[in-house]
């Protein structure tokens, strides 16, 4: 099967947004085995619509488009694409019923009944995410899967429609199994695993980089689900071998739900003293449900004077080594932790910018702490970006190092088990 990507809309051309419906797309169909030759990018427009339609069939036999799906006059490419397979528009009453549901106690512009109207004998596909439904129209030769704009309804449209459409498709099955590491970057991970990585075809294993942490996902082409699984785990166990200490979990596991659930089963409580990240690394493990059964106290202490009153840290520390040090943060995890009573102490202090870097200490310079059950490790960051991308990865830092040391106490308490 050979594909094309057909993104439309003004904004892209203009550059105002990036065609990130794209990268994605183009992802999921290189996992999918499907062939993707040419990407085109092309303004709300019904008649150069239709002109790459036509361009992009001669090539491929699926396109899929995104963007256009709105309600407003110059929302075109499922009109278009139904005109191109000389399909009628037609009102589907289930979509019809999910909007009205969506906007039921609210004013509906009557504009907006445009997105239940479909292509005749289309494949609809619902939008969880929004307003407007997306569809695959197909002659048996030709398909074309139209798919909503914003990444975020577009993304879980493609994984629960047009997925499993493309999939049926097939004459075989892929299965992936995604590995997510924390605490190394994407060229040193896919370094380490070169020589596999270039040695291995089926399955095949792709480094994604994602903020602050990165994933590996590994596919494998099999007749069904039980031979895919059987290429995927010598491969699996291979990565383990050698990034074990990384990887923090798999396929939809986040850094937070691995942390947290560790510490829920090993009942450890926590409390966080945050200066940089104001808030950023208590709120993160928060979002996880059932975060109260661990998490106690979350203290942002911006001032010297706070940190001194509620975390205990020495004055002659603060003065002697400045709020952003190695001394200060091990303070003021320990601080943290003995202050609420909790087993952990995590703290942050550093230098988020823009303004306040002095040669020695510039604008990125991050400590991290975390104390657990007696012992404190604290870590350097050189950090670099804008002011929240540097909170923002100082706060994934901070829980990165919480995940070690519960590894940490989990080994020496196997290892007193031994003994
Ligand atoms: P809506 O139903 O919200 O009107 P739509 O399907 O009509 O969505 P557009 O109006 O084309 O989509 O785009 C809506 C928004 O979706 C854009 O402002 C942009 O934020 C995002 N978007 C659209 N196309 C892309 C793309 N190719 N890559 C990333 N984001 C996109």
């Amino acid at each position: 099967m050979k594909a094309e990507i057909i993104a439309v809309g003004t904004e892209l051309l203009l550059g105002d947004i990036l065609n990130t419906d794209a990268q994605f797309i183009a992802r999921q169909l290189a996992e999918l085995g499907i062939t993707l030759q040419y990407q085109t990018v092309v303004g709300d427009n019904k008649k150069r619509l239709t002109d790459a339609l036509d361009i992009a069939f001669k090539r491929a036999d699926l396109i899929i488009t995104s963007g256009g799906l709105g309600p407003t006059d110059d929302d075109i490419t499922k009109e278009t694409a139904a005109e191109y397979f000389n399909r009628k528009m037609v009102l589907h009453e289930e979509s019809k019923n999910r909007l009205l549901s969506y906007f039921k106690g609210r004013n509906m512009s009557p504009t907006n009944m445009k997105q239940v109207y479909m292509p005749e004998g289309a494949l609809v596909l619902d939008n969880d995410n929004g307003t407007a439904p997306g569809c695959i129209i197909s002659d048996g030769k030709k398909t074309v899967a139209v798919l909503p704009g914003p990444p975020s309804e577009l993304k879980p449209m493609f994984e629960k429609g047009v997925r499993p459409y493309l999939e049926k498709q097939q004459d075989f099955t892929l299965v992936s199994k995604v590995l997510h590491l924390s605490g190394i970057g994407e060229s040193a991970a896919a370094e380490k695993i070169r020589e596999l990585m270039q040695k291995s075809s089926n399955p095949t294993i792709a480094p994604y980089a994602k903020t602050n942490e990165m994933v590996f996902r590994i596919t494998a082409k099999g007749k069904d689900k039980e031979e895919c699984n059987a290429l995927i785990k010598p491969v699996r166990d291979e990565i383990y071998s050698i990034l074990g200490e990384y990887i923090y979990g798999e396929d939809n596991e986040t850094l937070v739900s691995s942390v947290m659930k560790k510490l829920i089963e090993k009942k450890l409580t926590l409390a966080v003293a945050e200066s940089c990240t104001g808030g950023l690394v208590a709120s993160r493990l928060i979002d996880h449900p059932g975060a109260s059964a661990v998490f106690m106290t979350g203290l942002v202490t911006y001032t010297n004077e706070s940190k001194t009153r509620l975390l205990g840290v020495k004055p002659n520390t603060l003065d002697k080594y400045g709020a952003v040090s190695e001394q200060t943060a091990e303070e003021m995890c320990i601080g943290a932790a003995e202050s609420c009573g909790t087993d952990i102490g995590i703290s942050t202090t550093g230098i988020a910018g823009p303004d306040g870097g002095t040669e020695q200490k510039p604008v990125g310079l991050v400590y991290i702490g975390v104390y657990c059950k007696g012992k404190a490790v604290t870590k350097e960051l050189r950090l670099s970006g804008s002011r929240n991308k540097i909170r923002n990865a100082a706060a994934t830092a901070a829980i990165e190092l919480l995940r070690q040391q519960i590894i940490q106490e989990d080994k020496n308490g196997k290892d007193k088990d031994q003994r």
